[in-house]
């Protein structure tokens, strides 16, 4: 008998969501950040064993949203719990420990969609290794009861990969018989280049201390994998909306996109498996105010 299902991964923000669909996969395919919202687009990761194949959907997060960017994300998160076999709802159970008043106000606008949805729900509630006081975790388990009354319920520790084989049975014995969709080495829908670009983007909201804003784009300009046996040439854009982040990204003497480059560089190699030549380059969208000579002047150009 083998088991196929897609299986929605919704949850606030920081959750750990993007955490949780790595450590199946036991890969980088969505992108972890200490910052919310950096998973824009919707994300799939696909599991494959000797007898199921999984495909998880990561959604962006979702909170009290508001403006056009925000409802565009509702959308991708909602689209997902549309056609899924479960949901899988995470939260920050030591968040909520912490401060139980934040708990309904992020976890209420997901529990009407979720249950909508129809399909059966598992609420993992993660980041146990954080809660030390372990009475604190009683009325987050009444309050989330509550809100999702037919759930089953496991705390889990997406980060120490506490408690995820549970949830993972769980989903296992919930998602329906059915052929493998896509060849087994196959761990994403989401082609790479674009997971390439989603790498950066990590690697540029790590490296920056200050908020950065979300107007925040990467682009892949150019993917040469055939002019170079063995290394693939790629060219990518950090497009931010504003001057001065120019400046930030960048760092002094041209510190910062040194490091998310070579960091990046070092990832997207991980991804293809081969060597990798990474140019990255920074544009302020509105106007051009690149500066080619001082990027080659830091061996970031060609
Ligand atoms: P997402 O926004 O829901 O996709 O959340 P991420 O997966 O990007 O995780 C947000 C932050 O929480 C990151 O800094 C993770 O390392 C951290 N995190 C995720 N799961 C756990 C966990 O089980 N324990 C701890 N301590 N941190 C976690
Ligand atoms: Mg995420």
């Amino acid at each position: 008998m083998h088991k196929f299902g897609t299986v929605a991964l919704v949850g606030p923000p920081n959750a750990g969501k993007s955490t949780l669909m790595n450590r199946y996969l036991g890969q980088k395919v969505a992108i972890v950040s200490p910052r919310p919202q950096t998973t824009r687009n919707r994300i799939s990761g696909i599991l494959t064993t000797d007898d199921a194949q999984v495909v998880f959907l990561d959604t962006p997060g979702i909170h009290q949203l508001r403006g056009k960017m925000n409802r565009f994300l509702l959308e991708s998160a909602w689209n997902a719990l549309a056609g899924c076999d479960a949901v899988v709802v995470l939260v920050d159970a030591a968040l909520y420990a912490a401060k139980p008043s934040l708990l309904k106000k992020e976890l209420k606008p997901l529990a009407g969609p979720v249950a909508e949805a129809g399909r059966p729900v598992l609420v993992a509630v993660n980041k146990i290794d954080r809660v030390k006081d372990k009475p604190t975790m009683l009325p987050v388990m009444a309050a989330l009861g509550e809100l999702w009354p037919e759930a089953e319920f496991i705390p889990v520790s997406a980060l120490r990969g506490k408690g995820t084989e549970e949830l993972l049975a769980r989903i296992l014995d919930i998602i329906p018989e059915g052929p493998p969709m896509f060849p087994e080495d196959q761990i994403s829908t989401a082609p790479v280049r674009f997971m390439a670009a989603e790498i950066i983007r990590e690697k540029l909201f790590y490296s920056l201390r200050q908020e950065l804003p979300y107007s925040t784009a990467v682009e892949i300009e150019a993917w040469d994998e055939t002019s170079r046996p063995g290394l693939a040439l790629v060219n990518a854009v950090i497009y931010t909306a504003q001057k001065n982040h120019k400046g930030m990204i960048i760092g002094k003497q041209g510190a910062n996109l040194k490091r998310i480059g070579s960091e990046a560089r070092k990832e997207i190699a991980e991804l293809l498996g081969g060597k990798v030549h990474l140019e990255l380059w920074v544009k302020v969208r509105s106007g051009w105010t690149e500066d080619p000579g001082f990027l080659r002047a830091m061996g970031l150009g060609e």
